[in-house]
């Protein structure tokens, strides 16, 4: 069966006839039957009931390589077992052509969903994907396929990319440092993003642009708007724009709650209205790009809720969808020699790809390599 939306161990026991001591039985089992706490609408669980309505066995899918089992001995007393299986990463290949959308042309060769999303964002700032992308154009990618038992289950991060978009050629590829972050580079250790997002919100539109001389609707006269408005739902999460300091966390006349973030090289943000803050912020904490720092609202002086968000280069009001964004820092050179190592199979398998027919998603090559 699967697990709907409100469901829980003791609802779907009582739909299926068993007690509500079956359930406690269960959950007495402790840590081992604990991830029967933790379903998700969508999950596979497979009950067993004996003839005299008592539980026999239960198998639960917790993950593509993950079980839980559990059965009635002989003894009567249930017992709970979870099985983990490897998982195998495999490399694959795959090549295309535009020639309607970037969307149909990558979901034809055989790509997910998920992985036209990733490679519209490694691009992101080098190609327009809405604007840009025309007839003709190729792209070619190297990414991850997840086995367990031969069996494919998932596929996982692109590991190199290549998009050519009008016969320019923009190449990319992913490199993990030894601490664990991983990030999308040129072949050369050139940064493919900039050092700040260009929308701190997502799923908005712009209410209000930059402006030196606009009617305000509040105060009724002429009031330049030195940021731009993005309309979007109560509660939509607000990123900071760029790896900072937070300079300021409060309230503040006009701007109602308001976070003020300083980053490097003279560069500062705004961010207006909120309804909450992200409570573990304080002046003097550090952000990250792209880390939650609020929550949309129309606290202060706003008509509908949206985020007023400013923009201000070496104390420089300026309008954040046309200022050009600072380059994000290339591959540092301490990780320099472990980049290079790390990258030159997957740059060299995208590469013997490019003179091999078209590869779709049939005849995929695969080769295998460590989790
Ligand atoms: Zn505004």
């Amino acid at each position: 069966m699967r697990v709907q939306s409100g469901d829980s161990l003791s609802v779907i026991f009582s739909r299926l006839g068993l007690s509500a001591q079956e359930a406690s039985n269960v959950i007495a089992l402790g840590d081992q039957a604990a991830p029967l706490e933790k379903m998700r609408p969508g999950d596979t669980l497979d009950i067993l009931i004996s003839a005299d309505q008592s539980l026999k066995s239960i198998n639960y899918q917790i993950a593509p390589n993950q079980s839980l089992s559990i059965q009635r001995n002989a003894d009567n007393q249930l017992t709970a077992n979870q099985i983990v299986l490897p998982v195998e990463t495999r490399l694959a290949t795959a090549e295309g052509h535009i020639d309607s959308s970037l969307y149909q042309s990558a979901i034809d060769a055989g790509l997910s969903a998920n992985m036209v999303l990733q490679l519209a964002d490694i691009f992101g700032w080098k190609i327009n994907f809405l604007k840009d992308v025309q007839n003709g154009d190729h792209f070619r990618l190297v990414y991850e396929e997840k086995f367990v038992q031969g069996k494919r289950v998932q596929t996982g991060h692109v590991m190199a990319a290549e998009f050519t978009n009008a016969g320019k050629v923009f190449q990319a590829v992913r490199y993990t440092t030894p601490e664990g972050k991983a990030g999308y580079y040129e072949p050369n250790g050139a940064s493919l993003g900039r050092g700040f997002l260009r929308y701190p919100v997502e799923f908005s539109r712009i209410s209000s642009k930059f402006s030196l001389a606009r009617l305000h609707p509040i105060y009724d006269r002429i009031k330049p708007h030195k940021g731009v408005d993005f309309a979007a739902p109560t509660g939509t999460p607000i990123h900071a724009a760029g790896a900072g300091k937070v300079e300021f966390v409060g309230w503040q006349h006009g701007y109602g709650k308001v976070v003020k973030i300083k980053h490097d090289g003279g560069y500062e943000t705004v961010y207006g209205h909120m309804s909450r803050f992200n409570d573990a912020l304080k002046k003097g904490s550090t952000v990250a790009m792209g880390q939650t720092i609020g929550f949309v609202g129309m606290t202060g002086d706003a008509t509908g809720p949206h985020l007023h968000y400013e923009f201000h280069v070496k104390g420089v009001y300026t309008d954040p969808l046309i200022a050009k964004m600072p380059e994000a820092n290339p591959i540092p050179s301490k990780y320099r020699k472990d980049f290079l190592a790390q990258t030159q199979s997957v740059l060299d398998l995208m590469a013997q790809n490019s003179q091999a027919a078209p590869l779709n998603a049939a005849n995929a090559s695969a080769l295998a390599t460590n989790d």
